[in-house]
């Protein structure tokens, strides 16, 4: 009899909280753990293109777990389908006793989760999920009168006073490691084989640079420097453990440690708010009437808008898949503001694209840069893309460095004025809200 430990935003062994209950409960039982990943064809299907740097980095991270439980004497098992699918197909091939994993906040995984819980149900099967995504989640960081925050400023200090070392304790997961299933090591599929094409990609390491934490607080709104962590699509695939980096921020940067209280803000907000994901926090935001432009929208995602900053960022997007956290603030600014471009388009294009993308930090980033969020920038703060280069690019370094054009002859003249810009997105704005 096997508890099955499933596998998702939580792509490691050490440190992993579902996977730890899972080892100890079946040590205690006389049971043993089997490891499982499904490549979920719900997911997969819906990704716009065959080249995917997210799935190879999955694929990676399934290998280097796959070695590692093959050291141990296990294996993982892993499945390409439906999951719905899977669980029946695996009920007929193990023994299963029960289900574990780590929750998943994402309003699509929920209704996933419950489906199989359901499934499970039927079969006498108990489905247990667990917290290891984030340090804190859904209801633990609350109002005096038990409503969810949706202000970041108070949240954060509720957050900061709840936090002890409980909180960032990390879990022996390898003290009860012999407790996992023994069998041969089984096949993982290829790439190919799932459709997707193999790509040479170098991922950010997963070790957490500790230099630069030392100057992230003064350096970090620099993009030409490299002095943010790019921990981002490791915490988003669980390859690392986001007690690990929280501990290391809690001694060394309280700046950063703020940032990944954002993380947890986004998530709290997406669990309590899920139909955010297609609306905006303030519903009178969606009375906007957007220019929606598509000639506008090609420009801006290939980086020809002429604004250096906004395409410099662009160009760093469908190179690399990362751009910097202070572009990424200006480009959806410029996106929403000057182009008057509805939020949920360039909300669209970062999840093609970004290689760290998170439902719930990239819908509250962008809501946020378009002013309709909860905490939002104010819709008549309109960033200058032209000032904020003079003063987080003051040499240009960050913007030569991704647009090798930038002062020839090539590089083409501002597609809008930002005077003009500014003012018809004021007016567009003020009439969406004179019925507030
Ligand atoms: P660091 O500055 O080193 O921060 C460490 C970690 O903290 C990040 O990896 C991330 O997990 C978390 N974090 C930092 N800033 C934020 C934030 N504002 N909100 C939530 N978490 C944060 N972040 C994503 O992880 N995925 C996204 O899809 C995403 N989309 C964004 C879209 C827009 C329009 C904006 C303005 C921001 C977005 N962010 C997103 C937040 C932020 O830009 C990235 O987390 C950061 O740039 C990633 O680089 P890093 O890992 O070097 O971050």
């Amino acid at each position: 009899p096997v508890i099955l430990f499933w596998f998702r935003r939580d792509l490691r062994l050490d440190d992993n909280g579902g996977l730890y209950q899972a080892l100890k409960n079946a040590s205690a039982s006389g049971l043993s753990v089997q490891p499982l990943f499904i490549f979920d064809t719900t997911i997969l299907d819906a990704l716009t293109s065959r080249a995917d740097k997210r799935v190879v980095f999955i694929h990676q991270a399934i290998e280097r777990l796959q070695k590692e439980l093959v050291s141990f004497g296990s294996t993982l098992d892993v499945r390409h389908g439906e999951p719905l699918a899977v669980f029946k197909a695996l009920m007929d091939e193990y023994d299963v006793q029960a289900v574990y994993a780590n929750r998943d906040y994402e309003p699509d995984a929920r209704a996933r989760d419950k489906l199989i819980y359901d499934y499970l149900g039927t079969q006498g099967v108990a489905f247990r999920a667990f917290k290891d995504h984030v340090v804190f989640e859904k209801n633990e960081v609350m109002k005096a009168d038990g409503q969810p925050y949706t202000v970041f400023t108070p949240y954060s200090k509720k957050w900061l006073s709840l936090l002890n070392d409980f909180y960032l304790r990390s879990y022996p997961t390898i003290s009860y490691i012999e407790a996992v299933h023994r069998q041969a090591e089984r096949p993982i599929p290829t790439l190919q084989q799932l459709q997707f094409e193999p790509m040479n990609v170098t991922f950010p390491t997963k070790m957490l640079d500790l230099g630069v934490l030392d100057v992230y607080a003064e350096q970090r709104d620099y993009p030409a420097l490299s002095a943010t962590s790019r921990l981002g699509v490791h915490l988003r695939f669980g390859t690392v453990s986001i007690r690990q980096v929280a501990s290391y921020a809690q001694v060394r940067s309280s700046v950063f440690l703020n940032e990944l209280i954002w993380r947890d803000f986004y998530q709290m907000i997406l669990w309590h708010h899920p139909q955010l994901v297609n609306q905006s926090f303030k519903p009178i935001y969606d009375q906007i009437v957007w220019r929606n432009q598509s000639s506008d929208f090609s420009k801006w995602c290939a980086g020809q808008t002429g604004y250096p900053l906004v395409d410099a960022g662009m160009r760093e997007l469908n190179e690399t898949g990362f751009m910097h956290n202070r572009v990424r603030m200006v480009v959806a600014s410029f996106l929403t503001k000057h182009l008057l471009i509805d939020w949920r388009w360039g909300e669209r294009y970062f999840a093609q694209k970004l290689l760290d993308y998170d439902l719930a930090a990239n819908n509250g980033g962008w809501q946020w840069a378009a002013g309709c969020g909860c905490d939002a920038a104010p819709y008549f703060r309109v960033f200058n893309p032209t000032l904020q280069m003079k003063k987080f690019d003051p040499n240009g370094d960050y913007v030569r460095r991704w647009l090798p054009e930038f002062g020839t002859k090539d590089y083409p003249e501002p597609m809008v004025e930002h005077g003009m810009a500014r003012e018809r997105c004021l007016q567009t704005y003020a009439q969406a809200l004179k019925n507030n």
